[in-house]
């Protein structure tokens, strides 16, 4: 006897279901527009890559690469594209930055007029421990600005275009920190100077900060241990080590952001977790969201196209957490309106369906949503139908419609009915669609 074994999503993955669905194109589409409208294209690269890419992008020594990848495949190997050589292998991308500076690389993208501002969405995969806002498959929306300047106003409209996207899907109550991390001149005293004084510490701090003391000493600003925050609150700020040049940088940023009326505050433990930061770093958190609030990080990455073989660039990028901004966008209860059906076709008699056909058909080319049962119902189980799946109206085609050439449409919400001729019919679903914006 066969075992009728029940499968499940896979924990920290889930379905994303209708209406929710609805919610999350809508919040992809304003994306797309709102990117589009500051110049940016859309690219698409795979979800898995070679190891290597990302241990080589984002830093060996990361959580992310070191402990969070889903590696797979035998071998992999780069010159013959066969999965020849062993201990070479494929990972599911954890974020997709290294992937857009593989295929900028690789598609000599460089040589493109002006900057090349790219965006990207798509699922993630990380094996985080699984909780609210936290999955082991997530959506990252993302944008990437590519070439060779490293102007402030570069940084400045980037950011401007990620809160005018995050005002249009209605996630208001965000906050955006900003910071500057350095860069290749300045930046090595500072993580120098900061392992010596954490040396002096390290017995008072936690077992991921003694070891990221050798590993990255950055990230122990990140931490969020309530017994290190008084330690850390007197480490040495990064801002008063830049160099002239990204302090100058940091300075014109701010001035930039005021410039375009954007609000921010400046937060000097803002490191990020990957390796490949310098000069501009930035986050935005929003509400409702408990301690996993952070919608958005991003920063200037101006050495990863020559890490990973390039010609010298300079860039900038941010990744949006989708299911992070969703949900806050559903705690909030600052929903769109999005229309659902507009027209259930409450046909009856055999007589009827070919001119139920022949109209939901002129409907749905017209742009109207029109629901058709498959069977005749009898009409009041067909209204209730119409009811349950949120229809705005029934369209009642009987055997007198047919013979007067007209329909009957009944308003759902408050029961008014009307009798339109086919055209008088088409025009009026037309405008009402256009003003319920569907
Ligand atoms: P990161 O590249 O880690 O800075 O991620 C950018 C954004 O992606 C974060 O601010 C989160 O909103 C989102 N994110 C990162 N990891 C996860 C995850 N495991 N589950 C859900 N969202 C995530």
């Amino acid at each position: 006897m066969t075992e009728r074994k029940q499968f499940r999503a896979i924990k920290g993955t889930r379905d994303i279901l209708p209406p929710d669905s609805a919610l999350w194109n809508w919040f992809e589409q304003t994306a797309r527009d709102t990117f589009e409208r500051y110049g940016y294209h859309d690219i698409r690269t795979p979800v898995f890559e070679p190891t290597e890419l990302f241990a080589r992008s984002i830093g060996a020594d990361t959580d992310v690469v070191n402990k969070e990848m889903f590696t797979f495949g035998s071998g992999y190997d780069s010159d013959s594209m066969e999965e020849s050589a062993p201990g070479l292998t494929y990972s599911l991308r954890p974020e997709a930055t290294a992937s857009v500076v593989r295929a900028y690389i690789e598609h000599g993208m460089n040589t493109l007029p002006g900057d090349v501002k790219l965006y990207y969405m798509g699922p993630m995969f990380r094996r985080e421990r699984p909780q609210k806002g936290r999955y082991r498959q997530f959506y990252q929306i993302g944008a990437e600005v590519l070439g060779q300047s490293d102007a402030p106003a570069i940084d400045a409209e980037l950011i401007e275009m990620l809160l005018v996207f995050f005002w249009r899907a209605g996630l208001d109550r965000t906050t955006l920190y900003v910071n500057s991390i350095g860069d290749k001149n300045c930046r090595p005293q500072y993580v120098e100077l900061l392992r010596e004084k954490l040396l002096k510490v390290k017995d008072s701090l936690g077992a991921d900060s003694q070891r990221r003391i050798e590993t990255n000493p950055l990230r122990v600003l990140d931490s969020k241990l309530p017994e290190e925050q008084a330690i850390i609150e007197k480490l040495p700020r990064i801002s008063d080590h830049l160099c002239a040049e990204c302090r100058e940088h940091f300075t014109k940023l701010k001035e930039e952001l005021k410039l375009r009326g954007v609000a921010y505050e400046e937060n000097w433990r803002l490191v990020r977790g990957l390796d490949y930061y310098t000069r501009t770093t930035f986050e935005v958190t929003a509400a409702g969201l408990g301690s996993q609030n952070a919608v958005c990080g991003g920063g200037r990455y101006d050495g990863l196209v020559e890490l990973l073989g390039g010609p010298p660039t300079k860039g900038i990028g941010f990744a949006i957490g989708s299911d992070r901004a969703i949900l806050s966008i559903q705690e909030s209860k600052n929903l769109p309106h999005l229309p659902g059906l507009a027209v259930f076709v409450a046909w009856m008699g055999a007589k009827c369906y070919p001119a139920a056909v022949a109209i939901a058909r002129k409907l749905r080319d017209s742009g109207v949503s029109v629901e058709l049962p498959p069977e005749e119902m009898k009409f009041k189980k067909s209204l209730g139908l119409a009811d349950k799946l949120g229809a705005r109206y029934a369209l009642i085609i009987g055997e007198d419609e047919v013979a007067s050439e007209t329909y009957s449409l009944k308003r759902l919400s408050d029961g008014d009915q009307k009798k339109l001729n086919e055209n008088d019919l088409l025009e009026y679903l037309e405008s009402e669609r256009r003003g319920t914006g569907a």
